[in-house]
């Protein structure tokens, strides 16, 4: 397997890991865009949201439960974001779903 996360999830390529459990993992971004930048990762490769089924809803869930839970630990008492990109006009670079928790900073909306 060729994709990058999947590497990653094996550690065949190093992370900054800082979460995981049997469903997912959470490693820090290698080019964060905030003081915190985690990527939060499904272990089974779904190549982005748009390829998610049915089945995965819980899974979804648990993605964005894990994330509130890190970013609570990691005392992002003033808020945070969660940013999933998907496909080329959704700025998608990594075809292996995940999200984006960014957090330490002040975010503006709409992003470019
Ligand atoms: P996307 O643009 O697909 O939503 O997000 C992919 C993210 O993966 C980017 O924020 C990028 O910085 C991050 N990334 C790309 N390659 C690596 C890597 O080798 N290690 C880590 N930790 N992050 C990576
Ligand atoms: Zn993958």
């Amino acid at each position: 397997m060729s994709c990058l996360f999947c590497k990653i999830i094996d550690g065949s390529i190093p992370s900054n890991r800082i979460y995981e459990d049997e469903e997912c993992i959470a490693f820090a971004d290698i080019h964060p865009q905030a003081p915190a930048h985690l990527l939060v990762v499904p272990r089974r490769h779904i190549g982005s949201l748009a390829e998610v089924a049915g089945e995965d809803t819980p899974l979804l869930g648990h993605l964005l439960a894990k994330s509130a839970e890190i970013a609570r630990q990691r005392g992002l008492t003033k808020g945070y974001r969660t940013v999933i990109n998907t496909g080329a006009d959704g700025g998608q670079t990594v075809d292996h779903l995940h999200l984006h928790l960014l957090g330490g900073r002040h975010m503006v909306w709409p992003p470019g």
